[in-house]
């Protein structure tokens, strides 16, 4: 058969890359999952009073993350599974921290595995949006908005696997500077969404 060649390391990387998550919990066979606590997202949340209280019993895991060991190259695609825990600081639902992208334009895809939730997003220019997540359902996340997913159910993870270019890189800053122009609260039951009173 003519012209299909493949290098023994293209062959074995690719061996090494199946993915290994169970689609039921997100979790891998091989790798850790990282863990953010409730203490590590300090002046994140909009009612600091209750994030203190809170803290004085407990400081409960918020959410999960993690990607297999892939090379973070141009044209590679890198993926990974979160899990976000239920709850609220105040009326606010937990949510991930949220990131832009290193670099700015690129896009990435997030498939809702199990939960309800929201993704929102937010570019620098200040348009947002926010896109519910339920199982089987899928939100393309354009270049140049940071997005960060939220849990709004009160007993139940919010699981999503994720694909994004391997070199975009993960960009924190401005957001742990200044936060989201938008929140999500609960009100009269139901997920709303707020200016944030503390955006600068
Ligand atoms: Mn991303």
């Amino acid at each position: 058969m003519a012209g299909f060649n493949i290098s023994k390391e293209a062959l074995d990387f690719i061996r090494g890359c199946t993915i290994d998550f169970d689609m039921n919990t997100g979790l891998s066979k091989t790798v850790d999952t990282g863990k953010r606590s409730l203490s590590q997202m300090k002046g994140m949340f909009a009612d600091e009073a209750a994030f203190e209280k809170m803290l004085e019993t407990d400081d409960p895991i918020v959410y999960e993350f993690h990607g297999l060991p892939l090379p973070e190259t141009e044209g590679d695609l890198s993926f990974g599974c979160s899990i976000l825990n239920p709850g609220k600081v105040g009326d606010e639902y937990y949510f991930t921290k949220g990131h832009f992208h290193t670099i700015l334009e690129t896009g990435e895809v997030y498939y809702c595995l199990k939960g309800h939730g929201y993704m929102l997003l937010e570019n620098p220019e200040g348009d947002w949006s926010a896109h519910e997540l339920k199982a089987g359902e899928a939100v393309y996340v354009p270049k140049r908005y940071a997005h960060r997913s939220i849990n709004v159910s009160p007993d139940e993870q919010l699981i999503t696997f994720f694909v994004y270019r391997a070199d975009a890189g993960h960009n924190y800053g401005s957001i742990e500077e200044k936060g989201y122009r938008k929140l999500l609260v609960e009100r009269d039951g139901k997920p709303t969404i707020i200016d944030n009173p503390n955006w600068k």
